[in-house]
């Protein structure tokens, strides 16, 4: 599949066992219809995994109102709504398949809008802390971030990936 904003490869990213497809490029993601139910609340870990882990992205400049094909149906156009009727943030839904795209930073808006128990709030937390704080992070983050080689930086990304899958299952 390709990204829909800038056409490059979508990349698929094993969080905790659903694979979801990522832009290295523009920091996007697509889900198929029943994946983003395990990504909304700030409750659910995997969804603060991937949000700490596609804010590496930065976009390049994007016309978010420009309407985009969805990655997975060909030639069909996505709609660009809200979420839901209760989480007004808007984001681009196929109509063929129900797949969502979330353009960088929209995950992590929707994940702030949506309301959670301070109790089950606290304990998703201090878990997303204790694991992106842990040192094996920290030394993936730093590798990443010093190589500027992108072939490395790559399997870098791709251990990465597999020690998110890991902290979970
Ligand atoms: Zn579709």
């Amino acid at each position: 599949m390709k990204c829909p904003r800038t056409g490059v490869d979508l990349k698929p990213v094993n969080i905790g066992g659903i694979t979801v497809d990522i832009s290295e490029k523009c920091g996007g993601v697509f889900f198929d219809h029943d994946e983003i139910e395990k990504f909304d609340q700030k409750t659910k870990i995997r969804g603060g995994l991937l949000v700490q882990h596609l804010k590496q992205f930065t976009p390049p400049s994007l016309d978010l109102n420009k309407h985009i094909n969805c990655p997975k149906c060909s030639g069909v156009v996505m709609d660009r709504s809200f979420y839901s009727s209760k989480n007004k943030i808007e984001v681009d839904k196929c109509p063929s398949c129900a797949g969502i795209w979330f353009d960088f930073g929209e995950l992590e808006k929707l994940r702030n809008l949506i309301p959670v128990s301070a109790g089950s709030y606290k304990t998703g937390q201090q878990f997303e802390e204790r694991l992106l704080n842990s040192p094996a992070y920290q030394e993936y983050k730093t590798a990443l971030d010093d190589n500027a080689d992108d072939t490395a930086r790559r399997e870098k990304a791709d251990q990465l990936h597999l020690f998110l899958f890991n902290c979970i299952y």
